[in-house]
């Protein structure tokens, strides 16, 4: 067993919001310079950057976990991760698919930019990324579960886009696994303003935009025999001596 430093939620110059910089390749680097040993790229509704990540991580020592930040009818975010590209894959078809059919506005969001490992440029994604999907955050977590992934509720102590802010509580039948507060607020400052918090076990991340929200980002520490979804579900609920401890 041995501590694995992760940050679960960095998206990539293909959200709207991130900045140029945020190529896959530069973020694997980065993520090396961090000490960094797992990284989710969580990409607004979309992930056409998490392969080049995969690609750019085989030889720097740093596990990239597949994964997207998706928003629900309820204009709330969620980290959904899987272990595999193709879970990512069938995710990715069932999220295009509810997608509305709009396009991006380049000028007034940013411009959404595919690239491939190293730092080349591919093509720019026309359709429009930030938005709500027409699901609920109940039927994201059914297709999560059915898809074996790990649902974590994005940024839980901000006033806007989280499932707390939206609802002010957590529905019965959405199944998270952990809830995520921002690096803005310590995680008990979080609790001790909405008690909800407190019945889920918590974790943070850099939800990073720019390189220098990636470098000076929270890291979580993750105690683990290998860096996979089961045992991180493990640590996060704290059993068989696999454990999550936020830094
Ligand atoms: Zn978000
Ligand atoms: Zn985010």
């Amino acid at each position: 067993m041995r501590n694995f430093a992760a940050d679960l939620h960095i998206h990539s110059l293909l959200s709207p919001c991130a900045a140029v910089e945020m190529t896959p390749r530069n973020i694997v680097w980065h993520a090396v310079a961090k000490k960094l040993d797992i990284i989710a790229i969580t990409d607004h509704n979309a992930c056409d950057n998490v392969a080049a990540a995969l690609i750019a991580a085989q030889d720097a020592g740093v596990v990239v976990l597949p994964g997207m930040e998706v928003e629900t009818r309820e204009e709330a975010h969620f980290i959904v991760l899987f272990d595999k590209m193709r879970q990512l894959k069938a995710w990715e078809q069932f999220v295009s698919a509810k997608r509305p059919p709009l396009k991006n506005n380049d000028e007034k969001f940013g411009a959404q930019f595919i690239v491939d490992a190293e730092d080349n440029f591919i093509s720019i994604k026309e359709e429009l990324l930030l938005c709500s999907l027409a699901i609920s955050a109940g039927e994201l977590s059914a297709k999560v579960s059915e898809l074996e992934g790990l649902l974590i509720a994005s940024h839980v102590d901000r006033p806007a886009y989280s499932i707390i802010s939206q609802l002010g509580f957590v529905p019965p039948d959405v199944a998270l696994d952990a809830v995520e507060v921002s690096r803005r607020m310590k995680p008990s400052e979080a609790i001790n303003r909405s008690p909800v918090i407190g019945k889920f076990p918590v974790v943070t991340a850099s939800d990073a935009h720019t390189i220098e929200d990636f470098m000076s980002g929270p890291v979580m520490n993750f105690y683990l025999e290998q860096p996979t979804l089961a045992e991180i579900r493990q640590a996060l609920l704290g059993i068989n001596g696999r454990k999550a401890v936020v830094d």
